[in-house]
């Protein structure tokens, strides 16, 4: 099994709070906070912040919950984020070092050390690169504080999945988002120095160029961020038309389509700590069975609001064909429903889910654990279907995305160090 350290962002920054008082500091948690980010802060032993608060499951942390910082005194940082700062390179002069120069720009030292990962005594070459905050100039191409490499897709096609990797100097928070979804951080391996996110492209996501944000909380409590350019690329997508029958329009009504999706949206929108498979996807039916409507294909339907566009993989197969888990996961759905009907959705963590449509037999429960090979159920035509198939669907962080990419690919690249530095 992988060795997975949590280092989850799970929100967007928003406004960090630690307090001293009388009886000493208080830190209130934020969306996006792990104890030990929070324990590398404020540089106190992990087991030292769980014993001063007793807390029995540290990861059942909430957002609001006050937390003793044990040995913190008044110099705790009191306004730890206290604005997104952009950064910007200056260039050093003869003599400088990274105390002077942060004088220079009117800059405060610990932070301009920072981020450049130098003591406030380094010396520094005439027109070297320092980074600083607050400079309206393009980023810098080397160094960004504690991060130490990024490795960005420069360009990712329609319903396809980027991965993004960040190495880091020391054990991060990493916060980021991309297009208005955070993106969320698992690392690899057991140093923490090494994180991946899928980035899932919708597919159908305007051809464009849409910035990814990444950052961190320096050691200061400065939130830092940088962006990086990604391409969205148009895919090769189909256009078809459902007419559905008129027996099966006639239990479709808008409430009762709405109602599933709040139910599945609601599933696969959990987010597990533990990442739960490492290898690439098995295929989840034989491959006597070919694919009879790929991913991404533009649908218009005859009845109700079913969507626009196809969510999923569809096989055709006989009806009582097995169906089988391509990868380690747990049953979060089992349970016949109207527009997808014999439907089960498997939790492989941290945000991955797939889904199995139109089941004529479930055979897997929620709550289950199930590995890559065993049996989830048998082909059938229930709920809104023209015929037996497997329909067959992947979210990410509710994003609907290619399931076949991951037949093809490992879903992350690890442990191994990228080769790409910094905003290449
Ligand atoms: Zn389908």
């Amino acid at each position: 099994m992988l060795a997975v350290a949590l280092l989850a962002a799970l929100c967007l920054p928003g406004a960090t709070r630690a307090q001293s008082s009388g009886d000493g500091a208080t830190y209130t948690i934020v969306p996006g906070d792990t104890l030990g980010a929070i324990a590398t802060r404020y540089s106190i032993p992990l087991d030292a912040l769980i014993a001063a608060n007793g807390i029995e499951d540290p990861s059942l942390i909430r957002a609001g919950q006050e937390l003793i910082i044990p040995n913190a005194d008044g110099s705790l940082p009191v306004a730890a984020v206290a604005a997104t700062t952009e950064t910007g390179t200056v260039r050093a002069l003869a003599g400088e070092t990274i105390a002077t120069l942060a004088t220079r720009f009117d800059q405060e030292p610990a932070l301009v050390a920072e981020l450049n990962g130098a003591p406030l005594s380094r010396r520094l070459f005439p027109g070297q690169p320092v980074q600083i905050p607050g400079q309206a100039v393009p980023p810098p191409a080397v160094n960004f504080g504690a991060i130490a490499a990024v490795d960005v897709p420069a360009a990712i096609v329609q319903g396809r999945t980027g991965r993004i990797y960040v190495d880091t100097s020391r054990p991060l928070l990493l916060r980021g988002d991309w297009n208005g979804q955070p993106l969320v951080f698992t690392a690899i391996g057991d140093d923490g120095l090494r994180q991946f996110a899928f980035v899932p492209v919708d597919s159908l996501l305007e051809q464009g160029t849409y910035p990814l944000n990444l950052g961190y909380i320096t050691t200061r409590g400065d939130f830092v961020q940088r962006a990086w350019p990604v391409q969205v690329e148009t895919g090769p997508y189909e256009y078809q038309e459902i007419v559905v029958s008129e027996d099966k329009a006639a239990v479709l009504t808008p409430d009762v389509v709405i109602a599933e999706r709040e139910r599945v949206v609601e599933t696969w929108s959990q987010l597990t700590p533990s990442f739960f498979w490492e290898q690439p996807f098995q295929r989840p039916i034989d491959t006597d069975y070919p694919t009879t409507s790929p991913f991404g294909t533009r649908r218009t339907y005859s009845v109700a609001d079913i969507g626009n566009f196809h969510a999923g993989q569809d096989f055709g197969a006989p009806e009582g064909t097995l169906i089988t888990a391509p990868a380690p996961g747990v049953v979060v759905l089992s349970e016949p429903l109207a527009v997808r009907g014999n439907a089960v959705i498997i939790d492989h963590g941290r945000g991955v889910f797939t889904g199995y449509w139109h089941m004529s037999e479930r055979k897997v429960e929620t709550g289950m654990w199930v590995n890559a090979g065993d049996v989830l159920g048998l082909v059938g035509n229930t709920g809104l279907s023209t015929g037996a198939h497997l329909h067959w669907e992947l979210r990410i962080n509710g994003v609907a995305v290619d399931p076949m990419q991951f037949i093809d690919e490992p879903p992350f690249v690890g442990p191994e160090p990228a080769a790409t530095a910094a905003s290449q």
